[in-house]
């Protein structure tokens, strides 16, 4: 296949050109690295099947002139802060939405047919169904985030309609590993860095969501897009249960071999405005399909902590 990978600098992203550049697949990723790293990369600059072009997907000539000749689309590039849609109104509307239109677009334009999406959990907003399932609604998103994310999904639902496109999207847990550089595990990691007496935990510490190892993720989103039995297909990717913040702490306090780390809880059940404080989605679908995870949270979170320490300390 020719696959275009946006967002392929980041965290998930390169994940996934690894995997597809080894399969042989010839890959063009397309990222600004707003948020991605050229490190993440590098080690595919040389070979014959790669290529890397920095761009803005909100450039529309560029994009539309990069698309040429693909056979699929991996949109993977978003803006993730969930915090900055409580700041900054307008950046996941451009990044994640505007972005994705954009996306839409110059496949029209140049017929290119397939997409897959990462779409999140945070689509469900607070559900009252756990384990969330993918046909579970109303939708109510509570931050700016997953309304974006929701919209691109709209959208891409909708051309897949209207102009014959074929669409995978997957919603997300927590998604974790080596090359994070955002989320829980990375900020504490960060915090104990700079003062290993202390650990500020936002929230009370109890709120309680499932965290999917990336080796797990990308054999999950190239599983669903291999077996798919519909044009358009929506999957939750997540591990099977969930882990609260608290042990988190735990965890990474463990892993970095400190005692008498002093926790101050910054309270509230939130950790931050438009935080869904328990998530666990239900994977039943992708699982009758063929695929479960390796890892649980726990595991997960542990493997993650120890590669990030290694990587940062
Ligand atoms: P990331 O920030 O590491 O990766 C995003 C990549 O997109 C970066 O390389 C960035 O430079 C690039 N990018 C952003 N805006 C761009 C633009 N306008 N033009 C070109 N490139 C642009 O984040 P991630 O954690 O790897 O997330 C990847 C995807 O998975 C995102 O769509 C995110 O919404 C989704 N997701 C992630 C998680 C998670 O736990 N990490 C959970 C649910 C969904």
């Amino acid at each position: 296949m020719k696959v275009l990978v946006t967002g392929g600098a980041g965290f998930i992203g390169s994940h996934i050109v690894d995997k597809l550049v080894q399969e042989g697949h010839t890959v063009k990723v397309y990222d600004n690295l707003s948020s991605g790293k050229m490190e993440f990369i590098e080690h595919h600059i040389e070979k014959t099947n790669f290529e890397f072009i920095r761009a803005n997907l909100l450039d529309f000539e560029t994009l539309k002139k990069e698309i040429t000749g693909m056979d699929v689309v991996f949109h993977i590039a978003a803006n993730p802060d969930v915090k900055l849609g409580a700041k900054d109104t307008k950046v996941h509307l451009e990044q994640n939405v505007l972005a994705t239109y954009n996306l839409l677009e110059a496949m029209r334009i140049n017929d290119v047919n397939d997409i897959v999406f990462t779409s999140t959990s945070t689509v469900y907003g607070e559900a009252n169904i756990i384990p969330t399932p993918e046909d579970y609604g109303p939708l109510i998103p509570i931050s700016l985030y997953g309304a974006s994310k929701l919209a691109a999904e709209a959208f891409i639902m909708s051309y897949a309609h209207t102009f014959g496109i074929r669409a995978v999207v997957y919603r997300f847990a927590n998604i974790v590993g080596p090359r994070s550089t955002h989320g829980v595990i990375y900020d504490f990691i960060m915090k104990l860095k700079k003062d290993p007496t202390k650990l500020e935990i936002l929230g009370d510490g109890t709120q309680t969501k499932s965290y999917l190892y990336i080796d797990d993720c990308v054999d999950a989103i190239l599983f669903g897009f291999r077996h798919r039995k519909n044009d358009v297909e929506i999957f939750n990717i997540g591990s099977e249960d969930w882990i609260n913040v608290r042990k988190i702490a735990d965890i990474v306090v463990e892993e970095m071999g400190l005692t008498g780390v002093k926790y101050q809880f910054t309270g509230g059940k939130r950790g931050w405005k438009g935080d869904v404080p328990k998530m666990l989605l239900s994977i039943e679908k992708i699982k009758s399909y063929g695929w479960k995870p390796r890892h649980n949270s726990e595991e997960s979170v542990r493997l993650t902590a120890r590669h990030l320490i290694r990587e940062f300390m």
